[in-house]
């Protein structure tokens, strides 16, 4: 795959077709430090070239049958499968995680979004409401028009194609923007759609940087439907673009997770659960368990255990099959991980696993951004680490003596994406759960997705929900007709 004469470039009217201005950027592997291809640099002219195809698409699009759409959707769903080493190999290459975290859950998971997309739409059911007598209304969900569509690096097809998915399926077109620093599966979504027979237009993407590219998209005023997940700043700033143009905006932002240990829980599953759900993707999800929070008679037990199972991770190139941890994304954010190591130590605390920069896997990553699953204890609750998102493969573990006062920890940040609570005590988890302010809250378990249920983020962490028929219903108009007896 590394191919430094690579040019990305943007996806428009079904074509492959070079920026406007010619401008490209490097696109940097973060195992190695070195660019390994370009990107498009795109601008408003480009973002123009996407609207004009995405609005002629629209009128043939938003008159297909949901059968011909969801034949399509499923065609594309059958081809992110087919070149799933394809494409779980560009995802490690562009993003640094490992290959065979790309490979069982980003890959696998943007081929069900469209799977799942392209058969919902063929059971929805439509509201009728009868008045007294007289009149009867039914109520049409009609596409809404053009739909930009932004995302982040982390976990860039899987996430993308959250959108994408919902979007087209229910008849819209879209203008799609992924991080710049992680193009390379939106491109190769290119070659899966002109496979897959989808019309020209339906879906375009734009590759370029926020500035030059996400706010042009957010700010078209023929693009009257934004989704964005990406930092909370950033999701300020584009609800301040849509909000004086009235546009229906759906934001997914960052989060400060709470991860509950009570002392009942099943400490093994709870340890391994916790591990994962602290370092998956190096920490770089955005539903990732951050603050830990343990009942303080299984404390220090919880603590030694779950430094030991983590530092079982094994850090390395992220080809290599036996890898855990892979790179940061970038130099930038390798940058903030230290930041907040030190800041933690600045704080009073006290490192008890990693914390400094890991040796190179090899020769080949030599330059590359690794760091290593750290975890740091002794922090008073309401600090700066414990309440800025890191987004990295640093957590906390803190603990606490009653319900009560964990609920009040869980809830002491300005973010409310979701949380894990682990106790065999039922009562408890339904009391617990009902009164943690955040979208998602999973007990026993962690990252466990069922795509029909709501998903999104209370305060700083977003507003809107997508999946399922949240999806279904951002996606669409809905209109009452309502008929005199
Ligand atoms: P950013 O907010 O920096 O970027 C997200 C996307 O927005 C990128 O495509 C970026 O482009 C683009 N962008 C940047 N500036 C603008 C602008 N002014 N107008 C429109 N678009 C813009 O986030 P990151 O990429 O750093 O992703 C990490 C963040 O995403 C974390 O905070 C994480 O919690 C959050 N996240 C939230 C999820 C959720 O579901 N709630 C899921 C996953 C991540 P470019 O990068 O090319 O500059």
């Amino acid at each position: 795959m590394a191919n430094e004469s690579l040019q990305i470039p943007n996806f428009i009217d079904g074509q492959f077709v070079a920026p406007v201005g010619g401008k490209y950027l490097d696109n940097i592997e973060p195992a190695t430090g070195q660019p390994y291809s370009q990107v498009a640099d795109s601008d408003t002219r480009d973002v123009e070239l996407a609207v004009a195809a995405a609005e002629k698409a629209f009128v043939q699009w938003s008159g297909t049958s949901a059968a011909e759409r969801s034949r399509i959707l499923l065609r594309m769903a059958d081809l992110i499968e087919r070149d799933l080493e394809k494409l779980a190999r560009a995802e490690s290459i562009d993003t640094g995680k490992p290959l065979s975290l790309a490979r069982s859950l980003d890959i696998p998971r943007a081929a069900s979004n469209f799977r799942f997309f392209a058969t919902a739409i063929l059971h929805t059911e439509s509201e009728a409401h009868v008045t007294d007598g007289l009149a009867f209304n039914y109520t049409l969900r009609q596409p809404r028009g053009i739909a930009g569509l932004i995302s982040p690096w982390n976990l860039p097809l899987y996430l993308l194609s959250w959108k994408i998915a919902p979007a087209i399926a229910c008849g819209n077109t879209a203008v799609a923007k992924p991080s710049e620093l992680t193009p390379m599966t939106a491109y190769l979504l290119g070659e899966v759609c002109r496979e897959a027979g989808l019309p020209n237009g339906v879906l375009n993407v734009v590759h370029g940087t926020g500035p030059n590219v996400g706010a042009p998209i957010t700010a078209h005023p023929r693009i009257g439907t934004i989704s964005f997940t990406g930092g909370t700043v950033t999701g300020r700033k584009v609800a301040e673009t849509c909000a004086p143009m009235f546009k229906k905006v759906s934001l997914e932002l960052g989060g400060k997770n709470p991860n509950i240990i009570f002392a009942d829980a099943d400490l093994d599953a709870a340890i391994a659960g916790s591990v994962r759900s602290s370092f998956a993707n190096q920490g770089q999800v955005c539903l990732c368990g951050s603050r830990v929070f343990v009942e303080r008679s299984a404390y220090q037990d919880f603590v030694e255990r779950f430094v030991e199972k983590a530092s079982q991770l094994r850090l390395g190139d992220p080809l290599d099959e036996k890898t855990d941890q892979g790179a940061i994304v970038s130099k930038t954010q390798l940058e903030k991980v230290k930041f907040y190591v030190d800041l933690a130590l600045k704080e009073g605390g006290k490192i008890a696993l990693g914390g400094s920069s890991p040796k190179p896997p090899n020769e080949r990553c030599q330059a590359g951004y690794f760091f290593p699953p750290t975890v740091i204890t002794g922090l008073p609750v309401s600090c700066r680490v414990n309440r800025e998102e890191i987004f990295g493969p640093v957590v906390t573990i803190t603990p606490f003596d009653k319900e009560e006062e964990v609920i009040g920890y869980a809830n002491d940040t300005e973010y409310g994406l979701a949380s894990s609570v682990w106790t065999q005590n039922l009562s408890r988890a339904h009391r617990v759960a009902e009164k943690i302010n955040v979208g998602t809250v999973w007990v026993n378990c962690w990252l466990v997705r069922d795509l029909r249920v709501p998903f999104g983020g209370m305060k700083q962490s977003g507003i809107g929900r997508e999946g399922g028929d949240e999806g279904l219903r951002f996606f669409t108009e809905p209109k009452n007709v309502c008929i005199a007896k």
